[in-house]
């Protein structure tokens, strides 16, 4: 018995070795597990559920399968924070609210993708808050698809640059705005992603924050049982591709 949970995958096009090592986790890397969360950035960038590329389309019906054995939950990332209803009904996902309580074996944990932490990143904030509004989410549904594809193309490569320029201090967590969720929300532990530093941090207060790996180099897997918390590392090598595209 163990819940897993995974974020940061960043599925594109372009890397499509991540999107087959994905796959090749969800063939073989589920036993014993009776819950999968998603916490966020499975995909690079998501410009609406109508104009989802193929090899996502393709991804929703591998996920759907698993869906079947066991419920996969979805939290929205800073990438894909406009992955609908349509694609996650298409993906077996249950769309969670950006900030979940959960008992875990006991333990009151929270789980969210991670963004939300980074308070010193002003200007980054200043964004989230105005994505966030349901009428410039609505207007931006409203864009041509060329529009869409083509303001997406420009945040990601605009992000691409200025993470470079930005400190590590920016970009980790605000430990302030993590002591403030955990007396919020009541919990001991929490979850969270989107920082790209894959860690077990054990808090004074004894607290725990863990933290999901990213998908660039190897797979990264939370799995967290009545025994205890582990962080697995999953080699994009280790094993054959369930789907080689040679065949
Ligand atoms: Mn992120």
């Amino acid at each position: 018995m163990r819940t897993l949970f995974i974020g940061d995958l960043h599925l594109s096009a372009d890397r499509l070795d991540i999107t087959h090592a994905f796959i090749r986790f969800l063939d073989t890397g589920l036993d014993g597990a009776e819950a999968l969360y998603i916490l966020g950035d499975l995909f690079e960038v998501w410009v609406g559920d109508d104009i989802a590329a193929p090899f996502a389309l393709e991804l929703a019906e591998k996920l759907k399968q698993v869906s079947h054995k066991l419920p996969v939950y979805f939290i929205h990332g800073n990438r894909d924070f406009m992955l609908g209803k349509r694609f996650a009904r298409a993906a077996g996902m249950q769309i969670l609210p950006e900030i979940t309580c959960l008992k875990l074996y006991g333990v009151d944990t929270v789980i969210l993708h991670g963004d939300s932490l980074c308070t010193l990143d002003k200007a980054y904030q200043r964004f989230r808050k105005l994505r966030s509004f349901a009428l410039a989410r609505w207007l931006y549904g409203c864009l041509s698809k060329k529009r869409r594809q083509g303001i997406a193309d420009k945040i990601r490569r605009k992000s691409k640059s200025s993470n470079k320029q930005k400190s590590d201090t920016i970009m980790d967590v605000e430990p302030n705005a993590v002591d403030a969720l955990f007396a919020q929300t009541h919990t001991q532990h929490m979850i969270h992603g989107h920082t790209h530093r894959p860690a077990i941090h054990q808090l004074d207060n004894g607290n725990k924050r863990i933290v999901v790996g990213d998908w660039y180099e190897q797979g990264s897997v939370l799995s967290v049982s009545p025994e205890g918390i582990n962080l697995i590392r999953l080699p994009f090598d280790s094993a054959p591709l369930p789907h080689d595209p040679a065949q």
